[in-house]
């Protein structure tokens, strides 16, 4: 049943009380004001949402929370939106835990599960983070926003924020995926591409504020895509009972969703939901734009910003990232590791895992396979492991091979049936 008024599911009507209390820099800890308009701290840097857990955990229970509708806005006490009606909603639903048995047996690894977020509206994950932030958006009245993207973002955000009737303006690199650049315009947005990569168009976005009036939707230049981003932990967690996996593999652009799912699990364990269990991270990038790989192996807490970055995986070609030391700290603090990977084997994944699975994933998720694989070789990940690896985005929205077959007429039978 939906509300035709507010054009959202019936269940968002009911009020959850967020427990917010405050923002907080990620790196100095400094205190910042929740109710208010928020970038980035003083020191530069991520601000992170904090709630009065303690209050939150006497206000609901787990069952409770488990019996309510399969989406994210089932944890609104852990969410920012503190008014219903801010809430911005395009159907969003729990994403499915799928296995590939075959991709694992050629690994000779016994327990995978893939998490394929290309279930989600707009055919990525970055539904989850943008759906977020333009619901806050709405919450403090903004009404244009803008940011640099390699595609997916900016297809959720000009979803989501025209539903919410906001005005949005979004840089895409030249040459990201044509169908990227198409879907946010259809979506109602205004989108450039621009001769450079996503650093450049981030650099654009700073630019025009003060001319344009816009609000800086960038990566972690805003609060609130990471407490999107971290309704993947708590999700993850509630299909897997609770029970945390061996190790999360992640493809790690700016790195949001390992950001997220790292404090979603600090936050379900004050919450008394989970003990003090975690699983490692495994940061996984393309071996073409590896900064994160370069800094953990260096022994860093900040990443250089990578030159000439070049990828298939486009939604993981981000040369330098704001929250570094954030996805340095989780991965290491974890006992994982970052970890590169081929282009060829990035493509040889994409095609094992359609063809003997039946999986269509994107290139970043084929990446976390490649990952998986050089894991296993390396001794970082065991056989017996649960490994959960994300697909991040719908597999249709990206290049495919070309297959141009015609059929002859008259059909000659005997060639097909050798296989010709
Ligand atoms: C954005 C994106 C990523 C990287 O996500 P971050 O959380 O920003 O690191 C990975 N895969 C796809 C398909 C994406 O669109």
């Amino acid at each position: 049943m939906t509300d035709a008024t507010l054009g959202r599911p019936a269940h968002l009507v009911d009020e959850h009380p967020t427990f917010v209390t405050h923002l907080e820099c990620g790196l100095t800890g400094e205190r910042f004001e929740a109710d208010t308009v928020q970038t980035l701290s003083s020191a530069g840097r991520p601000l992170l949402v904090r709630y009065d857990l303690d209050a939150a955990r006497e206000a609901v229970s787990r069952d409770a929370v488990e019996a309510r509708h399969d989406d994210w806005w089932k944890y609104r006490e852990i969410l920012p939106v503190r008014r219903s009606e801010d809430v911005v909603s395009l159907g969003e639903t729990f994403t499915p835990l799928i296995p590939v048995p075959r991709s694992a047996a050629r690994l000779g690894a016994s327990w995978a599960l893939v998490k394929d977020e290309g279930r989600l509206p707009t055919g990525s994950f970055k539904a989850r983070g943008l759906g977020m932030a333009v619901s806050m958006a709405k919450e403090f009245g903004l009404t244009r926003l803008a940011m640099p993207t390699n595609g997916n973002a900016g297809a959720a955000m000009a979803a989501y924020a025209s539903r919410a009737g906001l005005e949005t303006f979004i840089f895409c690199p030249a040459d990201t995926p044509e169908v990227n650049v198409r879907e946010i315009a259809l979506q109602g947005a205004n989108v450039w591409r621009v001769d450079g990569l996503i650093d450049d168009c981030g650099r654009i976005v700073g630019e025009g504020k003060e001319a344009m009036g816009w609000f800086d939707v960038s990566t972690l230049k805003e609060p609130y895509r990471i407490e999107g981003k971290k309704t993947m932990g708590v999700e993850l967690l509630e299909q897997l009972g609770w029970e945390v996996p061996d190790a999360i593999m992640y493809p790690t652009g700016g790195g949001t969703g390992l950001i997220g799912m790292w404090k979603a699990f600090d936050e379900l364990e004050a919450l008394g939901w989970i003990g003090p269990e975690r699983p490692r991270m495994y940061a996984v990038q393309a071996a073409g734009c590896a900064p994160m790989v370069r800094a953990f192996e260096a022994g860093e807490r900040h990443a250089t910003r990578w030159e000439d970055a070049h990828t298939i995986a486009s939604g993981i070609r981000v040369p330098a990232a704001v929250g570094d030391f954030l996805i340095l700290d989780a991965v290491r603090d974890s006992g994982g590791a970052a970890i590169a990977v081929e282009d060829d084997d990035i493509d040889r994944w994409a095609t094992t895992v359609a063809q003997e699975d039946g999986l269509l994933i994107c290139p970043e998720g084929a990446a976390t396979f490649a990952a998986w694989e050089q894991g296993l070789e390396r001794g970082l990940i065991g056989r017996d492991d649960r490994v959960v690896l994300f697909n991040c985005g719908n597999g249709l929205k990206y290049p495919m091979p070309p297959a141009d077959r015609v059929l002859a007429t008259p059909v000659d039978w005997d060639a097909m049936a050798a296989g010709a």
